[in-house]
């Protein structure tokens, strides 16, 4: 980033009280004085949810691509205007250090791919989103917030739920205790895999199925709502196509213990449709169905509604959040280190799967 670019929008941020609500500022901040994304994989994520977010971003602004197809990278620069030495393959990748158009490199390759790129992007000396899960397991998950110390970028995980209304509000009602403590909850996420091809049902390229790409949520669901991290754990995983679950279990169950005494329940599965959060505290309840999809949730409770407006792309505000961390030098809610709990706390999950034993977790 440029020194005037950089000051500018430092300015710009302490002006606004820190405070960078989506739509706030975007009459406010011109397009190249917005920090640069370079989004690496450019699948149904990246096309269908983070280009056009960023299109509404106040902060960030889409300023490269890293693709290993040149048909796409023709396409994606001349829909969104990104001059051609923006556009890297992954070969190349690493020449993006010499680019100051880009801030922000953006990970949204198939999971297996997270923490290569995640590390060769910080050793470029960028900062990084990473989409979740943030990688294979805990030992790459260490190696990447390493790599970002190292290199003195900021580190922080596509959790767009941390900054949507509803979950925000679930979190308030657990941690204040509105309805009362929470005894029981319930998080589950599934849908049916259209593609028996996908990366995701590729054991070294998915990393273990349903648990790795849709437990994330489910997990966050629940220990933000609790504000507590799990204290044991039990699961269970089941197969019923061999033919198409090589190795990788297609419907996990699993249930955690809390320090409070709560007790979760979650499924992850590949097969059918579920999408729920649910707490209750004896009489009083509150929840969200659907709760974790990126076009929206729909809360309810023992008390009525829990409704709030949304904008239609949840990234703009994880985005923004990001931005505005860099330029404070603050680090972010969403940082490395809560995607390493996850990922913790996922192959615990796996280990008790396949033990069939409880696993007991420290922090
Ligand atoms: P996708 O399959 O649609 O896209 C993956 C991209 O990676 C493609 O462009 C593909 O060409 C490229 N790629 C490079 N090397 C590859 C290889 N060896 N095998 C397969 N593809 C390869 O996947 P997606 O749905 O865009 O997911 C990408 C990442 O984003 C995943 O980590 C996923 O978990 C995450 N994701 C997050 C959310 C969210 O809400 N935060 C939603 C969807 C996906």
């Amino acid at each position: 980033m440029t020194h005037s670019r950089r000051a500018f929008i430092q300015k710009l941020s302490a002006g606004a009280g820190g405070i960078l609500l989506s739509g706030q500022l975007k009459s406010q901040v011109k397009e190249d004085r917005k920090l640069g994304v370079a989004l690496v994989g450019l699948g149904n994520y990246s096309t269908n949810q983070l280009a056009p977010a960023l299109l509404q971003s106040n902060l960030c602004r889409l300023a490269g691509i890293v693709t290993g197809t040149p048909e796409k990278a023709e396409k994606w620069c001349k829909q969104y205007n990104i001059p051609k030495e923006n556009a890297y393959n992954y070969q190349n990748f690493d020449e993006i250090r010499n680019n100051p158009a880009i801030d922000i490199v953006y990970v949204v390759l198939p999971n297996a791919m997270h923490a290569e790129f995640t590390i060769r992007a910080a050793n470029a000396g960028k900062h990084v989103i990473c989409e979740k899960p943030m990688a294979l397991n805990v030992k790459e998950g260490e190696a990447m917030i390493k790599a970002c110390q190292t290199a003195k970028v900021h580190l922080s995980i596509g959790y767009r739920l941390y900054f949507e209304p509803h979950h925000l509000e679930m979190r308030r009602l657990g941690m204040e205790k509105v309805y009362g403590g929470v005894k029981m909850i319930e998080s589950s996420l599934g849908f049916q895999m259209a593609d028996p091809q996908s990366w995701r049902l590729n054991k070294a390229l998915g990393g273990g199925g349903a648990v790795m790409d849709l437990g994330v949520y489910c997990i966050q669901g629940i220990r933000r709502t609790l504000g507590e991290l799990p204290t044991a754990l039990t699961a269970q995983g089941y197969v019923r196509d061999e033919a198409i679950f090589k190795g990788i279990y297609e419907m996990m169950m699993f249930q955690m213990e809390f320090p409070s005494g709560a007790i979760s329940n979650s499924t992850t599965t590949y097969t059918s449709y579920i999408d729920r959060l649910y707490a209750t505290t004896g009489y009083r309840w509150f929840g969200l169905e659907p709760s974790y999809n990126a076009t929206g949730a729909k809360g309810n409770s023992s008390a009525g509604e829990l409704t709030f407006k949304t904008p239609l792309f949840q990234q703009i505000a994880q985005m923004d959040n990001f931005a505005d961390c860099i330029l404070k030098n603050q680090k972010s809610v969403a940082a490395g280190e809560e995607g390493l709990i996850d990922l913790k706390i996922i192959e615990a999950i796996k280990r008790a799967a396949d033990t069939g034993k409880k696993v007991k977790l420290s922090w």
